[in-house]
């Protein structure tokens, strides 16, 4: 038996440390005042400074006034490949959250120093799943007999060590682009998948894309005695789902959905995977943020879309786009809370340092969790495109 490991304590953002948690700590030194007339001209001028030996990635869901400075705008893998990509450039300023800061140092070289501008801007649903939780969930694998066949899969959003303990267990990273493919290699080895941290994304893709049923999903609870779940239950199901989810993309509901089309007529209601599966299934369209912004662009003047993913990015789609009617699907939701921890003042403060010649809130990720997390890496990239 595997008794519950405790959950996260409250960790108050951008306030002292918590080893426990995959966000980090408060930025040292002191960052301009929001409201400085100067800020822009001011992230020009250190940008222009460093010129060719810095390189800004800016994840879709940041701030206008961050995006503004991005050398390029991508998705977390997106983007960490750009930062692979990219070998001379000496600092890779990462506006993203922590997960994707340390993804982005896995696969670049050891000269290449990765900068997070804001050390509290980690990733509630990557905080959802902790090493020593996960490690309960497989060891009760391990006594039902159950490990050989299992595949652990671990989705892009979650903490270094996360995706080291899948690389040591066969296993592999998918990204909400090709979470199917990535279950169909999974299925090829093991009759059963543990998926981390998203039970959404798990779910959508396992019943959606894979034709699994509803049943054939288990979910296992971290905050319970074995997960919540009796041996028969783990060696009945094909899918165990981690219970995490994301603070944003969770709170959409099938009501908004009903509403929205309500009040626009022949509004075509986009959202993405982390939403709940009966947002999803009452959707017109499923995909990744890539798949959302490509969906867009291609979309002719004069069409209604309901958008359910992270708000910075609907607004700049509506504003990209006024010749589309685009709405944001929930009134309730807000911004990620985590990913707007990175705006101008910390963007300048990260740049002013580095043109002093001092690395502010370098993202490390040790050797050996960094060597195992590239083999689960590895294994995704290797799979047909
Ligand atoms: S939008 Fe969701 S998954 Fe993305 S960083 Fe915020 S909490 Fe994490």
């Amino acid at each position: 038996m595997t008794t519950a490991t405790p959950s996260l304590p409250l960790f108050v953002l951008g306030r002292g440390s918590d080893p426990e948690s995959e966000r980090g700590v408060d930025c040292p030194g002191s960052l301009p005042p929001a409201s400085d007339p100067d800020l822009v001209r001011r992230a020009a001028a250190a940008k222009a400074t460093l010129g060719d030996r810095l390189f800004v990635l800016g994840h879709h869901y940041q701030r206008d006034e961050v995006i503004a400075f991005a050398d390029v705008t991508g998705d977390s893998f997106k983007l960490a490949r750009e930062a692979a990509a990219r070998p001379d450039a000496e600092y890779i300023v990462f506006c993203g959250v922590h997960f994707m800061a340390e993804s982005a140092d896995i696969l670049t070289t050891d000269a290449q120093q990765v900068v997070l501008p804001d050390l509290a801007a980690g990733c509630s649903m990557a905080d959802m799943a902790r090493l020593a939780q996960v490690e309960d969930a497989w060891d009760a694998l391990v006594d039902a007999g159950l490990d050989q066949d299992t595949i652990p899969v671990t989705y892009m959003n979650s903490s270094a060590d996360i995706k080291a303990f899948c690389g040591r267990h066969g296993g592999v990273v998918c990204t909400s682009s090709n979470a199917r493919r990535v279950l169909e290699w999974a299925y090829a080895r093991g009759r059963r998948v543990l998926f981390l941290p998203d039970q959404h994304l798990g779910r959508n893709t396992a019943v959606l894309q894979l034709g699994l049923d509803l049943d054939d999903c288990v979910v296992w609870d971290p905050r319970r005695t074995d997960g919540g779940l009796t041996t028969e239950q783990l060696t009945a199901a094909t899918m165990v789902l981690w219970r995490g989810h994301c603070s944003v993309h969770g709170r959409f509901t099938a009501e908004a959905v009903a509403d929205v089309r309500a009040r626009i007529p022949g509004v075509q209601v986009l959202v993405h995977p982390e939403c709940q599966h009966e947002v999803v299934t009452a959707a017109d369209q499923v995909g990744s943020t890539e798949f959302i912004i490509s969906a867009i662009e291609n979309a002719p003047a004069g069409s209604a879309w309901a958008v359910g993913t992270e708000l910075n990015l609907v607004q700049r789609l509506a504003k990209e786009h006024p010749e589309q009617q685009i709405v944001f699907l929930e009134k309730t939701v807000c911004y990620c809370a985590t990913m707007n921890r990175i705006d101008l003042p910390h963007l300048v403060w990260a740049l002013e340092e580095l043109v002093a010649g001092r690395v502010p809130n370098r993202i490390v990720v040790d050797p050996q969790t960094a060597a195992e997390a590239r083999a689960a890496l590895q294994r995704m990239l290797d799979l047909p495109g």
